[in-house]
C-alpha cells in the first residue's frame, strides 16, 4: 500500500541506535565510508543483475556515487543510481536486522568508543552509523527496473521507530539525506568530504561524484562551480599495476573488502597468466572474525568476473582450512553468468583456487622467515584454523606441516613457537621420532608420568592441547622422514635412545615386579588388555598406556565430552 506507516525498529537496532546516538562520539567521519561502501555494493549488485536482465539499466548506464551538501538546509547526501530497495526490502533491510552480526556487535562492544564505532562495519551494521551525525536520516529509494511510482520513502530519527510511504521516484538508486546535528558543520566543507572520502574510499571502483571546489573571482567572491568531477581514482585497485598502489591504499583496500578495522597481517597481488588468467590480491588479516567457527558465515574471498562482482564466497575459493583469507579474485575467463551452481563443478575455479592456495601458503611462509612477530600474530589468531589443513589437504601436506608451531617440553613458556623442523634439529643422537603426548592442558601434559623417560634423556616431546591435534596427529604420520610417535601409546620403542643399561634395568624391573604384576593382572581381570612392569617411570608408581593402533586416551575424553 502507499500510504504512510509508522512502524517500530526491531529491539536490537534501537539498542544499535541508542548506542550510535549516545556513546559514539570519535572517529564519526567513517559513517561516511559506510554510506558509501553501501552506494558501491548496490552499483555491484546491479551491474550483476544487469548482465541477464540489461533492461534494468533503463536509460542510465552509467553507475556513480553522488555526494552532495546543503549549507543553508544543513543537509548531506548521499546518492547513488545502484539495485535501489523495494518497500519490503527497505523494511527488512533498514529496520530489522536478521543477521546474526547484531547480537554479536552489541556482545562485543568494549565500552571504548574509539574501539566501538571500528567495530560497525564489521558487523554489518554500517547504515546506522549515519545517527553518529545526523538528528534525522532520509532515505529514498527506488528498487531497478520497478515502475517510478514505486519508490519509497524511509525517514527516522533513530529513536524508536520510523515512517515509510511510497513516492513517486523517477531516477532508480538510493539517496540518503543526513539532517546533520548541531556541531556536525565539518561535513558541510566538501574539502574535509574530499579528504574524508580519498582517505577511506578512494579504492572504489565507480567514481564519486562532487561538485568542484568554488571558484574566487578578481573581487575575492566564490563562485559556485557546476561542474562534477571524480573525487578518487574510479579503477579496481586490483587491477592497477602493483607499483602505482601503495601500503596505504592496500591496507585501506582491505578494510573495505574483509570489513575490518584492523590492519591486514600481509598480502599477495599478482597477475596469473596461464591455463587461467585471473587476478588476485589476497590477505592475511590480523584478528579472527567473531564467526570464524560458525558454519554459516557471510563472508569470503569476492569472486569478480573482467572486473563485474559476482559473488562473495565461503566455500568454493579457498579450502576451509584458509577461511581466514580474505580479497579478490578476478577472473579473464569464467562466464560472467557463473552461479553458485556452476561454481561448485567448476574444474576452471579448481584450477584458480590450486593456484591461490599455493600464493597464501607461500605470503605464510614468507611472514614465518622473515618476520617472527608477525607470524606469531597470525599463528595466535588462525593456527588452529591452519592445522586443519594437515588432514584437509594431503597435496600440501609437507607445506603445511612446517607451518605448524606447537609448545614443547623445551619451548619458553606456554606459547606454540616450536616448528617441527626446530624439533628436528634438535633431536638427540640416534632418535628416530617425533614424540608427542596430547592432553587436555599444558599442565596435565607436563604432568604426564609417560614424560619421565624423555626428562630422563632429555628428549623433546612436543606437548598438544588443542581440540584440533588429535586431528593433526591422527593424519600427519611423518615429517622430513621422522615419524610422529606418541609417548602414551604402545610398547615404547626408544629405539637407539635406549642403551644396554636400559635394557637390562627393564628386565631387572620385569623379573622383580613379576608377583605384582601377576596379582594386579588378576585384580583388574578383563578390564585391562595387560599389565606390564617398566623401567621408565621415575617418579609415578603407574601410569595407563593405550595400544598402538587405539584411540588416544585424549580423544576419548573429547568424544565423550561431546556425546559420543
Ligand atoms: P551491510 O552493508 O554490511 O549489509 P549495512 O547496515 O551497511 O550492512 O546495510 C544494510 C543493508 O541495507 C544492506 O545490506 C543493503 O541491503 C541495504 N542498503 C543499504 N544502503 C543501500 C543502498 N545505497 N542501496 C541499496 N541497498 C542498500
Ligand atoms: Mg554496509
Amino acid at each position: 500500500s502507499a500510504q504512510k506507516e509508522t512502524l517500530g525498529f526491531q529491539t536490537e537496532v534501537k539498542q544499535l541506535l541508542h548506542l550510535m546516538i549516545h556513546s559514539l562520539y570519535s572517529n564519526k567521519e567513517i559513517f561516511l565510508r559506510e554510506l558509501v561502501s553501501n552506494a558501491s555494493d548496490a552499483a555491484d549488485k546491479l551491474r550483476f543483475e544487469a548482465i541477464a536482465h540489461p533492461a534494468l539499466l533503463e536509460n542510465d548506464p552509467e553507475l556513480t556515487i553522488r555526494v552532495e551538501f546543503d549549507k543553508e538546509a544543513r543537509t548531506l547526501t548521499i546518492r547513488d543510481n545502484g539495485i535501489g530497495m523495494s518497500r519490503e526490502e527497505v523494511i527488512d533491510h533498514l529496520g530489522t536486522i536478521a543477521k546474526s552480526g547484531t547480537r554479536a556487535f552489541l556482545d562485543s562492544l568494549t565500552g571504548d568508543d574509539r574501539k566501538d564505532a571500528n567495530l560497525i562495519g564489521q558487523f554489518g551494521v554500517g547504515f546506522y552509523s549515519a545517527f553518529m551525525v545526523a538528528d534525522k536520516v532520509t532515505v529514498t529509494t527506488r528498487r531497478a527496473g520497478a515502475d517510478t511510482a514505486e519508490g519509497v520513502r524511509w525517514e527516522s530519527s533513530g529513536a524508536g521507530d520510523y515512517t515509510i510511504e511510497n513516492i513517486v521516484k523517477p531516477s532508480r538508486g538510493t539517496d540518503i539525506v543526513l539532517h546533520l546535528k548541531d556541531g556536525e558543520d565539518e561535513f558541510l566543507d566538501g574539502w574535509r568530504l574530499r579528504h574524508i572520502i580519498r582517505t577511506y574510499s578512494d579504492h572504489i571502483s565507480l567514481p564519486i561524484m562532487m561538485r568542484a571546489p568554488a571558484k574566487h573571482d578578481d573581487d575575492g567572491k566564490e563562485i559556485e562551480s557546476d561542474e562534477m568531477e571524480a573525487v578518487n581514482q574510479a579503477s579496481a585497485l586490483w587491477s592497477r599495476s602493483k607499483n602505482e598502489i601503495s601500503d596505504e591504499q592496500y591496507r585501506e583496500f582491505y578494510k573495505h573488502v574483509a570489513h575490518d578495522f584492523s590492519d591486514p597481517l600481509a598480502w599477495s597481488h599478482a597477475r596469473v597468466e596461464g591455463r587461467q588468467e585471473y587476478t588476485e590480491l589476497l590477505y592475511i588479516p590480523s584478528r579472527a572474525p567473531f564467526d570464524l567457527y560458525e558454519r554459516e558465515r557471510k563472508q569470503g574471498v569476492k569472486l569478480y568476473v573482467r572486473r563485474v562482482f559476482i559473488m562473495e564466497d565461503t566455500q568454493k575459493l579457498m579450502p576451509q582450512y584458509l577461511r581466514f583469507v580474505r580479497g579478490v579474485i578476478d577472473s579473464n575467463d569464467l562466464p560472467l553468468n557463473v552461479s553458485r551452481e556452476i561454481l561448485q563443478q567448476s574444474r576452471d575455479i579448481d584450477t584458480i583456487r590450486a593456484g591461490c592456495v599455493k600464493k597464501v601458503l607461500s605470503l605464510l611462509e614468507d611472514l614465518a622467515a622473515n618476520d617472527a612477530e608477525k607470524y606469531a600474530t597470525f599463528w595466535d589468531a588462525f593456527g588452529q584454523v591452519l592445522k586443519e589443513g594437515v588432514g584437509e589437504d594431503f597435496g600440501n601436506q609437507a607445506r603445511i606441516a612446517k607451518l605448524l608451531r606447537f609448545t614443547s617440553t623445551l619451548s619458553d613458556g606456554d606459547g606454540q613457537t616450536v616448528s617441527l623442523a626446530d624439533y628436528v634439529s634438535r633431536m638427540k643422537e640416534g632418535q628416530e621420532k617425533i614424540y608427542y603426548i596430547t592432553a587436555e592442558s599444558l599442565s596435565a601434559a607436563r604432568n604426564s608420568p609417560h614424560l619421565e623417560v624423555f626428562k630422563k634423556k632429555g628428549v623433546e616431546v612436543l606437548l598438544l592441547t588443542d581440540r584440533i591435534d588429535e586431528w593433526v596427529t591422527g593424519s600427519l604420520n611423518e615429517f622430513e622422514g621422522k615419524a610422529l610417535q606418541s609417548v602414551a601409546k604402545g610398547a615404547l620403542d626408544l629405539g637407539a635412545l635406549e642403551d644396554e643399561s636400559d635394557k637390562q634395568a627393564q628386565e631387572a624391573a620385569e623379573e622383580a615386579a613379576r608377583p605384582v604384576v601377576e596379582r594386579i593382572r588378576k585384580a583388574l581381570e578383563e578390564r585391562v588388555r595387560d599389565v606390564r612392569a617398566t623401567a621408565r617411570l621415575t617418579d609415578s608408581p603407574a601410569c595407563l598406556v593405550v595400544g598402538e593402533h587405539d584411540m588416544s586416551a585424549n580423544l576419548e575424553r573429547l568424544l565423550k565430552s561431546v556425546g559420543q
